[in-house]
């Protein structure tokens, strides 16, 4: 039996490992140099930038995926548990560091708002009940029916998805810098606080009480991880070939085409951009129309820059967030009236502070992320204006000069997203996991009319993320293989004990 896979991202890498496993003949057909999808590496003058995601948050995921092939992350790299999780820069003398481990972060509470402390203890309690919820119960689920989600545990929690997860924690805290943390890990969702279901703060227990960790060398790793165990499986990765057409005759998919040649297929999956892949069909066979992807509320897209320094830095963290300025402005310029926000709050990745040998000696790399509307036009000008705007701010609310250290800088925007991954609307990472677009009233995994296509990736389910992602590809491989969900085998998985 002959698999193509369209994409060699987190969700594809996974796919091709689950159908190389089952027997397939497994193809893997990416239209960019390397694989990696949205994590590929940069790499300049001795410099190795993760291009997309930094943070490796819910490790157990990551070890369950490894674990239904026999193996662990350590059979492929070395994992560091960041102390602090992270900074959170308010005003230029005024900063906290997310200390790891709950306990810890319960005595921070307890210091900034007496009282505080034992909201968090319990608010975490629920969290990490939830995220087993999720975890074991739900996002292991294909998405096909609403049935899906009603069960004891989430029928309990009711009104938690009625119910924000902005309006739980201003009731249980008013420092407005605790307010802050709390709703940070809502961020990851692509959504605003005030949006978010409080059933969602199971990412509170990933934040908090799961950790955030780091790859010795970068994320990087993790692909080459995926890649080596997908080839050891038997899959084939092709690079620099990208899918023009998927052909279809008699109600089935029979292949992918792509400039160099014809790839002949009893399954296809891709994990490209969910709308891109509809528009390799013809448009009788796609599950959603145009209209469709206009009315769905996307996560933000993101400019970022690449920043290569010829020092070391001070008073900055391997992830340092500076929330200096409105968080109310700027998430109203991503959703309510998108437009290039005058004041953003932004993101800083300092990881050569923990892993010195992603860079020359002596030197420091930056990753800065800004969070903007997805569809937003970017052109040289709006890059530079926020260069010099970040650069401003890093300054001063660091105190030290930046600029005349600089050796490079590279940026990177919505109309690359559109380039390097056919992202529709510049998406950076896909659909805003709000409410009416959670579980099943997320794109499909199946295709409605061909019964051997399938979708995976961040715009189906469960979602954006790393982790997610690889759960993503599990999925489709489960319902090509078997036109069932495949259970998660790790319902009681102790994520602690076999990482450091
Ligand atoms: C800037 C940024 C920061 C992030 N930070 C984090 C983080 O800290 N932690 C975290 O967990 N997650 C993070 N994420 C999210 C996470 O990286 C993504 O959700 C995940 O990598 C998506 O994987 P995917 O397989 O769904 O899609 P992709 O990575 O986009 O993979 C899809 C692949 O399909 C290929 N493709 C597209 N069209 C074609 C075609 N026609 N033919 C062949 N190939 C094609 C693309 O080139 C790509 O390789 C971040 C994302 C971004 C962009």
């Amino acid at each position: 039996m002959k698999t193509v896979i369209i994409g060699a991202g987190f969700s594809g890498l996974s796919a091709a490992c689950y159908m190389a496993r089952a027997g397939h003949e497994v193809v893997l057909l990416e239209k960019n140099a390397a694989p990696g999808g949205r994590a590929r590496q940069l790499v300049r003058d001795g410099f190795r930038f993760d291009m997309g995601p930094t943070f490796y948050w819910m490790p157990d995921l990551i070890e369950a995926f490894f674990a239904d092939f026999g193996k662990t992350p350590k059979d492929y790299y070395e994992l560091l548990r960041l102390d602090p999780s992270y900074e959170i820069v308010f005003g230029p003398d005024d900063r906290l560091a997310l200390p790891a481990g709950p306990r810890a972060v319960g005595e921070l509470f307890e210091r900034i708002e007496p009282g505080s402390g034992r909201f968090l203890s319990d608010f975490l309690r629920s969290a990490r009940y939830n995220y087993r919820v999720a975890v074991d119960k739900v996002i292991h689920k294909p998405g096909d029916s609403a049935l899906e989600l009603l069960m004891p545990e989430t029928l309990a929690r009711v009104p938690q998805f009625l119910l924000s997860l902005r309006h739980t924690v201003r009731r249980g805290v008013k420092d407005e810098r605790l307010r802050r943390i709390l709703e940070f890990p809502a961020l990851f969702l692509g959504a605003r606080p005030d949006n978010t279901p409080s059933f969602y703060r199971f990412m509170n227990h990933a934040d908090m009480g799961l950790g955030t960790w780091h790859i010795a060398g970068g994320m990087v790793r993790l692909v080459e991880a995926l890649k080596q165990l997908a080839e050891s499986l038997g899959a084939r990765i092709l690079t620099e070939q990208p899918a023009r057409e998927i052909v279809v005759a008699a109600d089935r998919a029979v292949g992918v085409r792509t400039p160099q040649a014809f790839f002949e297929a009893d399954t296809v999956i891709s994990s490209a951009d969910y709308r891109h892949t509809e528009r390799l069909l013809p448009s009788a066979c796609r599950n959603y129309s145009e209209m469709y992807w206009q009315h769905r509320v996307f996560a933000p897209s993101a400019l970022i820059y690449y920043i290569g320094f010829g020092r070391r830095l001070e008073r900055v963290s391997h992830h340092t967030l500076f929330f200096d300025t409105s968080f109310e402005e700027h998430a109203a310029k991503i959703y309510d009236s998108p437009g290039w926000p005058d004041k953003p709050l932004f993101y800083a990745s300092f990881p050569s502070q923990s892993d010195p040998t992603l860079c020359p000696a002596g030197c420091e790399m930056a990753i800065i992320l800004i969070p903007t509307a997805a569809g937003l036009p970017d052109t040289p000008a709006v890059r530079e204006r926020y260069y010099h705007q970040v650069m401003d701010r890093m300054e001063a609310l660091t105190r030290q000069k930046l600029r005349g250290h600089v050796l490079f800088r590279e940026s990177y925007a919505a109309s690359d997203f559109v380039r390097d991954y056919h992202a529709a609307k510049g998406n950076a990472y896909g659909l805003a996991n709000i409410l009416t677009q959670t579980a099943f009233m997320r794109p499909k995994i199946r295709n409605r009319k061909l019964p051997n296509l399938f979708y995976t990736g961040q715009l189906t389910v469960p979602g954006a993320g790393v982790p997610t992602a690889l759960v993503s590809g599990k999925l489709a491989a489960g319902c090509a293989l078997s036109r069932i969900a495949i259970p998660c085998p790790h319902e009681t998985y102790d994520y602690g004990s076999t990482l450091r």
